[in-house]
């Protein structure tokens, strides 16, 4: 009878030590998923600043134009993707990439090619598909503008690229050259097309890019003169160019930060129209459009470079986990003579895993320390059982 007794009380007891231990485990389980996956982004991204702009004088402060720019997203495709990775990058780019439109609210982002990381091998309804999940992704409201530029994985290098992909991809992205806006030209260059073989396609972009060139240059120049009659007048400010390939460098071995090329690949000499811009070309840029700055994607590393003529060029890192621990996309605040850049840093991925094993050791120890508690009533059980036998 009392022994009965016992084992209905002490059973009601280690259902309700169960159920504790269930609700703690759910409960850290939950606030670390919410942690990692949620509030990170709000938490790294909301000390982020747009910077400010060279004080102009009095009573000529203009608008101000805010712009983001991120560069090679690399959204995985059927071939070469695993789902798991595909799943976790994307939904740390869009949360990044959401969080960053509504705590800071640009005006205009830029993504610097490679948004696709087979787009250059993609069927028409692998195509689709990567075009469905881009959009949800990056999703924006109507009053945000978002420009991409072609990089060599959305539309393949040289040697691949073919005028159907060239097509589908501006089908979506818009094949225009040119952006301005608040009187701040952007000169959008498809620098995959920038061989210099004469080729149909790369002969077509130089020409489009000369024609930019000659309306740019005739806002910038005494207006009247023959070859500048007629035609839309752009603002007369020098042009900001976004590509993929960075202009030509030997390498990145004059690159620093913590974002820079690690130091044993920092030294590796690139190739002229794989890992850069050939040099012809990257020359013709300058000449053709006296840009003030120019952005480009391609290293997945950053680097900060000074051409001739001192104008600077910003290798935007990859916004993508898959590709670094510590993505991170470019803020500019831009007025038709001036601009500031600075950097948003997103969360580190180590931070995210140390936090998610913190929560799996503290689930553990939880589980052991009631487990523990739990044993007690068992043993206590077996030595009643074992002296009641006894008798
Ligand atoms: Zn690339």
């Amino acid at each position: 009878m009392a022994l009965t007794h016992w084992l209905r009380r002490h059973s009601f007891c280690l259902s309700r030590r169960k159920r504790s231990l269930l609700w703690k485990l759910t409960v850290v389980a939950l606030a670390s998923l919410l942690f990692c996956e949620f509030l990170i982004y709000y938490l790294v991204i909301f000390w982020c600043r747009w910077p400010e702009v060279g004080t102009p004088a009095p009573g000529r402060r203009g608008p101000v134009l805010k712009a983001m720019f991120l560069a090679d997203t690399h959204l995985l495709g059927e071939i070469t993707g695993h789902w798991l990775d595909k799943l976790r990058r994307e939904w740390q780019m869009e949360r990044a990439f959401q969080t960053a439109l509504w705590l800071l609210q640009p005006e205009v982002v830029f993504i610097l090619g490679d948004v696709f990381d087979e787009g250059k091998w993609s069927s028409p309804k692998a195509w689709e598909e990567e075009m469905a999940r881009f959009r949800q992704m990056f999703r924006h409201p109507g009053h945000v503008q978002l420009k991409v530029v072609a990089g060599n994985h959305d539309i393949g290098f040289h040697y691949e690229m073919s005028p159907y992909k060239v097509k589908r991809f501006e089908e979506v992205f818009s094949s225009d050259r040119l952006f301005s806006w608040k009187g701040v030209n952007f000169v959008m260059v498809n620098s995959v097309a920038l061989e210099g073989d004469g080729c149909g396609i790369c002969s077509e972009v130089e020409a489009e890019l000369t024609e930019v060139s000659r309306r740019l240059n005739c806002s910038r120049e005494v207006p009247g003169s023959s070859q500048c009659a007629g035609g839309q007048q752009l603002p007369a400010s020098a042009p900001i160019l976004l590509q993929h390939y960075p202009l030509y460098r030997a390498s990145d071995a004059n690159c620093s930060g913590e974002d820079a090329a690690p130091p044993e690949e920092r030294n590796i000499p690139f190739q002229e129209k794989y890992d850069v811009l050939s040099r012809e070309a990257s020359q013709k840029l300058l000449w053709w459009f006296r840009p003030r700055l120019i952005l480009s994607g391609h290293t997945h590393s950053a680097c900060e470079v000074l051409h001739r003529g001192g104008v600077p060029e910003i290798s935007v890192p990859s916004f993508s986990w898959r590709n670094r621990n510590n993505p991170s996309f470019i803020m500019g605040s831009f007025t038709p003579r001036d601009h500031a850049l600075s950097k948003c840093f997103l969360p580190l991925e180590g931070t995210v895993l140390s936090t998610y094993c913190a929560a799996a050791g503290l689930l553990v120890v939880l589980t052991f320390a009631r487990l523990e508690c739990l044993a007690k009533p068992f043993l206590s059980v077996w030595t009643l059982l074992r002296m009641h036998m006894a008798r």
